[in-house]
This record gives structure tokens, C-alpha cells and sequence, in this order.
């Protein structure tokens, strides 16, 4: 039995509640976020649950390594190739909302650095 409650992201993994899938393959999941924010802005996640990368251990270094090289695969794929950006917010207080971990990849304009 689940100590948790589901997050939206695991009903989107099991096609529970829709998504604009852009990627998908047995270890993860890339769609497009509901509320951009640039001209494209997707979310690369886990099919397997961890709440947020500070909680990752050497158990998911495969699993992160996957996510890591997937960010080419699905970036050519979309055509934004070198100018994009990737975010993981982890907690509360660093502007989480969803915890399963996600990669934000965003991309198509111009970005300031330090990120707010
Ligand atoms: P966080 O704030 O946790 O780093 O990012 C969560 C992201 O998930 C937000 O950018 C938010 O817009 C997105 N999001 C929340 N619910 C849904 C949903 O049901 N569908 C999609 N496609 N994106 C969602």
C-alpha cells in the first residue's frame, strides 16, 4: 500500500490524465508543461518515483545517467539543440510543487542569469 499520495506526474506516467507527450521510453517521460514558461518548455521526468533529486543515492545513479542523456535525444528531437536551459527545483522553498522529480528544459528566449 502507498505511505504517499500520488502526484499528478504518475497519473500522467500510467495515461491516467493527459499530457502532450513529446518523448517516451521504458525509464522515463518528457511532455509539455501546462503553464510555460518560454516558447518551449518541457518537463523530463522519471517513470520510477523519487520525490526530488536531494533524495537521490548511488541505487539511482543509472536512472539519473538515463535522464541526463535523454536530454539530447529529446532536444534534437524538438530542434532547440544548444540554447536551452535546464532547472530542478528541489523543495518547497526552491519552487517545487510537484514532487516527483522533474527537469524543466526550456528554451526559445532570452534568459538572465541569476535565475530568481
Ligand atoms: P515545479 O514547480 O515543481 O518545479 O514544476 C512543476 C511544473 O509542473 C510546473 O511548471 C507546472 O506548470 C507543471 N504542471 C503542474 N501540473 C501539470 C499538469 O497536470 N500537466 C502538465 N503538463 N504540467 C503540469
Amino acid at each position: 500500500m502507498a505511505d504517499r499520495q500520488e502526484t499528478i506526474f504518475e497519473k500522467i506516467i500510467k495515461k491516467e490524465i493527459p499530457a502532450d507527450i513529446v518523448y517516451e521510453d521504458d525509464q522515463c517521460l518528457a511532455f509539455k508543461d501546462i503553464n510555460p514558461i518560454a516558447p518551449t518548455h518541457i518537463l523530463l521526468i522519471p517513470k520510477k518515483h523519487i520525490a526530488k533529486i536531494g533524495d537521490a543515492t548511488e541505487k539511482d545513479e543509472k536512472m539519473l545517467g538515463n535522464l541526463m542523456t535523454k536530454i539530447r535525444v529529446i532536444t534534437n528531437k524538438i530542434g532547440i539543440n544548444d540554447n536551452f536551459r535546464v532547472v530542478i527545483n528541489n523543495g518547497e522553498k526552491a519552487g517545487q510543487t510537484v514532487f516527483h522529480l522533474h527537469l524543466h528544459i526550456i528554451s526559445g528566449r532570452a534568459m538572465s542569469w541569476p535565475p530568481g
